[in-house]
């Protein structure tokens, strides 16, 4: 029973259009979620697009699409992700803290930092997804302490899955799709998958110190970055981590993607 432990994934989105491409990464996600045995009995996901006072989880049996971006095209706005939500798995995710440290919220639905990757992995729509949403009052330590409370999940057949970007820096961008990555972006990129390799929480933790200069450009605003977090605090010791996608995008956006276990 070596394997009843559920991978946690990362996925580096990106540009929400996304959603709509046939590319390589869209094309490693689809892999990546066919080479999960069992399938999932549903999706945790932490997206970088749902901040909140206080750490929430959504509780609709039926969650929306919410289409969170602007001066994209209508057939992006027209997109819906389906799948039906978990009010037993939301409830599960409440009762794994002390009363009243994560609530749930009956309003919010499935944002593209979610959809925009789970509709490549689960085409059909047909797996389950509650999102868990990033308390804006905690640092980075605390971040990883809400994470690791959520292990008892991949033990149940819940697929974690944190959706941000490892470096995310919109002032920057440059939308030309032959754009040259910043050499701070590549720097930045590199540096934090060294300490994904060698599982140094702590140094990911205190990336801003650690990374300097580069920190400052790669995570201007840390709602991007956050949800590697949550992947990286879940690796059990001797696990392995595997980047299933990796690049840089628009001169400011990392792709690094990954799967643990
Ligand atoms: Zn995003």
């Amino acid at each position: 029973m070596a394997n009843s432990r559920m991978p946690v994934m990362f996925a580096g989105h990106g540009s929400p259009m996304n959603a709509l491409a046939d590319n390589g990464f869209t094309r490693a996600l689809q892999t990546e979620a066919a080479a999960l045995a069992p399938r999932p009995r549903a999706v945790l996901c932490i997206s970088a697009h749902w901040q909140s006072v206080g750490s929430r989880v959504t509780t609709a049996a039926r969650p929306e699409t919410i289409h969170d971006f602007y001066g994209f095209p209508p057939e992006l706005s027209a997109v819906q992700y389906p799948a039906p939500g978990s009010p037993e798995l939301a409830n599960e995710v409440i009762e794994l803290f002390d009363f009243g440290v994560v609530d749930g919220d009956a309003g919010w639905g499935l944002d593209h930092g979610a959809w925009s990757v789970l509709r490549h992995m689960f085409p059909a729509a047909g797996v389950p997804v509650v999102q868990l949403s990033l308390d804006r009052d905690l640092d980075t330590r605390g971040h990883i302490e809400i994470a690791r409370r959520l292990a008892p999940l991949r033990e149940r057949g819940v697929l974690i899955l944190g959706s941000g970007n490892i470096v995310h820096n919109l002032r920057r961008i440059d939308w030309r799709d032959d754009a040259e990555p910043y050499a701070w972006a590549i720097e930045f990129d590199g540096a934090i998958g060294e300490l994904l390799l060698k599982a140094d929480l702590e140094g990911l933790a205190g990336y801003r110190e650690r990374c300097g200069e580069t920190a400052r450009l790669a995570v201007p605003t840390d709602e991007h970055y956050l949800p590697l977090l949550y992947a990286a605090a879940l690796r059990e010791p001797g696990e392995p981590l595997t980047f299933f996608y990796e690049g840089i995008e628009y001169g400011s956006i990392s792709m690094r993607s990954l799967r643990i276990g």
